[in-house]
């Protein structure tokens, strides 16, 4: 793998497409520079993908002998651990601490869908006549995995591990501004051995490269990770062709604070789930709801610890907010709170950069709490994915639900409250994909992720990832030996 090659169809070679740049969050500098896919490595990469996928090597394979590769897998990246943690931190510019837990993430995830292999089933259906009736499920064939640039290798990961347990071949697009982590893992992956081709790498722009895989009549399925409005429009071009696809989309998810809630846990809770990653998170908690008895005091004790979180670059490992991806996000960031103060926030912490010497350069964004707006003002209302939170006060529970309700979006919510029956209450009236209650922002491989609304179709993750990437077959064997009635 040189400094500008990419993996197509088993080859490392010069992209044919125009060149992208990786910017380092620290200072703006060029970090990698390397020509992208195009269309026609698009074609290479899918025809190899699916001579690969057909090959008896590959095809034949039980469930539990694909298992050995994934697992390979993941003893690679657990080898590769440190590097793979470093060059993300130096590429999305990250806090270290997080980048060490997405690449451990990445691991369990190939880990967790090797184990899964070793148990898969089939149905025997209840016969309803003189057969044998079976469900199976097989490979699709190649699929593509477009990602964004928020979790790199957590999100390739969480794609690529059930798309190649399910006996596929893969053609994997990271985001343009993150391109490095994904080819770095398509080096490990080649080194566990998996047969060249299965896995191509394919950076390059959403609208060339992740065009050119969503409408190729070889690729059978595109599990997609990012924004709403890039989700809907790949969800058009797949109807085009009546393919599958499963969209990971955008959010704007509420948290709520009750009167009753562990305060101490709550804050640092709240914190956590809009500040860490920046706010550079799906699944931020972005609208915050807090009873009006105890809003200001919430609130004010927010802005207190916020204003005192620990802002630095993502090598330091006591840094607690770390630079946006690029300096073009940071200023989009600014830009939106401006937009908050012209439609009458009060900044309460934040609202800017870090003044100083040594944020001049980096793409720093200091923790920000509005308030003052009604949640349909244009700042309660879309996704922001910066370190920016928005504080409303509730009066009564239907007012709550109406008021986190009221939203495009269904990717997550949080709940702090020390009465269980009103938790599980309200959790069940929230319309969101995951309900953290007591805690935030904490996920497992062994739990499906996905959104509701415009955040998104299908669910990643759990065991029944892998039929997300598989299509299933009904199979009537008959047993009888008289002959066929209606002919007879
Ligand atoms: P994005 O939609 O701009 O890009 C995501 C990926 O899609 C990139 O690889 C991009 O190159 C590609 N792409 C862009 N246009 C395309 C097109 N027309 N056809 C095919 N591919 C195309 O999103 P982003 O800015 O990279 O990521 C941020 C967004 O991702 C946020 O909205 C965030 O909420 C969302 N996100 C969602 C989840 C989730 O699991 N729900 C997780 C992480 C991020």
């Amino acid at each position: 793998m040189g400094a500008d090659e990419i993996l197509v169809g088993g080859v490392w070679r010069r992209g044919s497409g125009a060149v992208i740049e990786s910017l380092s969050p620290l200072d703006g500098s060029v970090i990698a520079r390397l020509h992208g896919a195009d269309a026609g490595d698009v074609d290479d990469a899918v025809r190899a993908g699916a001579a690969a996928a057909a090959d008896p090597a590959w095809r034949d394979l039980l469930p539990h002998e694909r298992a050995r590769y994934l697992a390979r897998i993941a003893d690679g990246i657990a080898r590769e651990a440190e590097a793979l943690a470093a060059l993300q931190t130096r590429d999305t510019g990250k806090s270290i601490n997080e980048t060490r837990a997405l690449v451990r993430s990445a691991e369990a995830t190939f880990r967790y869908f090797a184990a899964a292999l070793e148990t898969m089933e089939g149905t025997v259906t209840p016969s309803r006549g003189p057969y044998l009736t079976m469900s199976v499920h097989e490979p699709i064939g190649v699929v593509g995995a477009i990602t964004p640039w928020n979790s790199p290798i957590a999100s390739d990961a969480q794609k690529v591990a059930p798309a190649l347990a399910a006996g596929n071949a893969v053609l994997l697009k990271p985001a343009e501004w993150t391109p490095l982590v994904a080819l770095a893992l398509g080096r490990v992956i080649e080194e566990s051995g998996l047969p060249a081709g299965l896995l191509s790498v394919l950076p390059g722009p959403g609208a060339v490269t992740g065009d050119a895989i969503v409408r190729h009549p070889g690729v059978g399925k595109v599990s997609f990770t990012g924004g709403t409005a890039t989700g809907r429009a790949i969800g058009a071009a797949a109807a085009q062709k009546i393919m599958p696809v499963s969209l990971e989309l955008g959010g704007k998810s509420p948290t709520i604070v009750f009167p009753d809630a562990d305060m101490e846990r709550t804050v640092a809770g709240l914190l956590f789930g809009v500040f860490s990653s920046s706010g550079q998170s799906c699944v931020a908690g972005s609208r915050l709801f807090v009873h009006a008895s105890v809003y200001r005091q919430v609130v004010d004790e927010l802005v207190a610890r916020a204003s005192a979180l620990r802002v630095g670059p993502g090598t330091d490992p006591d840094t607690q907010v770390a630079p946006l991806v690029t300096h073009a996000h940071r200023d989009r960031v600014a830009g939106m709170v401006e937009r908050a103060r012209q439609e009458g926030a009060r900044v309460l912490c934040g609202g800017r950069a870090p003044e100083g010497e040594a944020w001049a350069k980096g793409a720093y964004y200091l923790p920000t709490v509005l308030e003052g707006l009604p949640n349909g003002s244009a700042t309660c209302q879309e996704e922001i994915f910066g370190p920016v939170l928005v504080a409303l006060p509730f009066e009564d529970e239907d007012d709550l639900v109406a008021q986190a309700n009221d939203t495009v979006y269904g990717l997550a919510c949080g709940i702090w409250t020390r009465d269980h029956r009103r938790a599980w209450r309200v959790a069940r009236r929230i319309d969101a994909g995951t309900v953290w209650i007591n805690t935030y922002k904490q996920f497992s491989i062994s739990t499906p992720f996905g959104g509701v609304k415009e955040s998104g179709l299908g669910r990643e993750k759990g065991r029944d990832g892998i039929f997300a990437y598989m299509r299933q077959k009904s199979v009537y064997w008959d047993m009888s030996e008289g002959p066929i009635p209606w002919a007879s």
